[in-house]
């Protein structure tokens, strides 16, 4: 293989699409010729940089959207809360109330009787 096919071949190469055949034969020159080496680290490293910045771009992304899902569950949560709270205050109160005049009752004391309400 000549550098001016070797240099034609190294996209395919990076990108792992090389026949056997063909691969073989650029090794080959890779290795005999420091030129197309060179042209060859230089590319590979360039990959592997746009790769990994790649992969942090998407891993910054997947952040994002985790905090936004998280506060809009917050956000729903908040909402849930303001409207079931009160509520069940209301339902607890009235069952210690009841609570308490049904042990008031039980030990003789008629707590409505006292307010004069029976
Ligand atoms: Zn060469």
């Amino acid at each position: 293989m000549t550098c001016e096919e070797t240099k034609a071949h190294m996209k395919a190469y990076l990108a792992d699409k090389m026949p056997a055949r063909e691969l073989e034969a650029f090794l080959e020159h890779i290795r005999s010729c420091p030129a197309c080496y060179e042209e060859l680290e230089t590319n590979y490293i360039i990959e592997r940089v746009l790769d990994i910045l790649n992969d942090k771009a998407k891993e910054e992304y997947d952040f994002r959207e985790q905090l936004q899902d998280r506060m809009e569950e917050q956000a729903e949560w908040l909402t849930k809360r303001r409207v079931y709270r009160p509520a069940y205050f209301a339902v607890v109160t009235a069952f210690v109330l009841m609570l308490i005049v049904g042990i008031l009752e039980l030990q003789g004391i008629h707590l409505l009787s006292l307010f004069g309400l029976e």
